[in-house]
């Protein structure tokens, strides 16, 4: 399993029915994260390896290949769940990696993933597996309501995005927001803006009067500051848990937890 968020998923479906190891521990990036030796050479001992796909895990790709040319059993969960393309401004034309921000999705994904562990996980219980999968896709249900009821208490006109890379475009296009730009104005953290990128999206935040930019915890928030400043207005800046998990034991240390603080701190945000 490479991401902690989807990690957290696979490991409310397995429950005690087998191991699921977690490549990338919490709070990192996963567009930058490098797998380690030894943790490569454990993926062949694996029954199944599950990966976000989509090219979210710049850094495993080969690892990904030699498991695959090995006969490992392979997961790519992205491809299977009606993945959207980026419009314009954002790597245009490839696919977007972040699904998890739309629960619908990690709805269909845990069927999936329920599924792949039934066939592809020996000694699995199979009874226990069904229930753990229907148990917990009833929670994601559970989250996609709330999110439904809460996000509805912005009007539409402020259901405005500004986030720090293109994190947000399967939420947008769930719970009807529109994406006024990024910081990094990419679907990875790894490009940088340009001085004209940065002044472009100064002034778009600045004509649709945008009450709040999104940050993610795990990167710097230097210059979403120096465009709240830079477009004048009282804009705040607020950190989100969006390509990782937060600590175990912390608010946004699972899936469904870091669902609900995302949801009411943009709520928070946008609101007012
Ligand atoms: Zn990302």
């Amino acid at each position: 399993m490479t991401t902690n968020i989807l990690g957290d998923v696979v490991s409310n479906i397995v429950g005690t029915e087998a191991d699921v190891k977690v490549l990338m521990p919490r709070n990192a990036d996963p567009h930058s994260f490098e797998i380690s030796a030894a943790d490569a050479a454990e993926i062949s001992q694996a029954d199944l390896f599950i990966s976000n796909g989509l090219g979210l895990e710049e850094g495993i790709t080969r690892t990904a290949d030699s498991a695959r040319s090995e006969g490992i059993d392979l997961l790519e969960v992205g491809e299977h769940v009606d993945p959207l393309r980026y419009g314009d401004g954002a790597s245009p034309g490839s696919f977007d990696p972040h699904f998890w921000t739309d629960p619908d999705r990690i709805d269909r994904a845990a069927e999936l993933i329920g599924s792949a562990v039934i066939e592809d996980v020996r000694d699995a219980d199979t009874t226990a597996v069904r229930q753990n999968t229907a148990l917990y896709r009833k929670r994601v249900q559970g989250i996609s309501k709330y999110m439904s009821e809460k996000f509805n208490t912005i009007p539409v006109e402020r259901r405005q995005l500004v986030t720090n890379h293109h994190v947000f475009g399967y939420l947008a296009e769930r719970f009807d927001f529109t994406i006024v730009g990024a910081v990094v104005p990419s679907g990875t953290t790894l490009a940088s803006p340009s001085a004209s990128d940065l002044d472009q999206l100064a002034h778009k935040i600045r004509d649709a009067r945008v009450a709040a930019i999104f940050v993610d915890s795990s990167q710097p928030d230097r210059l979403a500051q120096v465009l709240a400043s830079e477009a004048r207005l009282p804009i705040k800046v607020k950190s989100l848990h969006t390509e990782s998990l937060d600590e175990e034991g912390t608010e946004a240390g699972t899936y469904l937890g870091m669902m609900k603080s995302n949801t009411d701190e943009i709520v928070d945000g946008l609101r007012s």
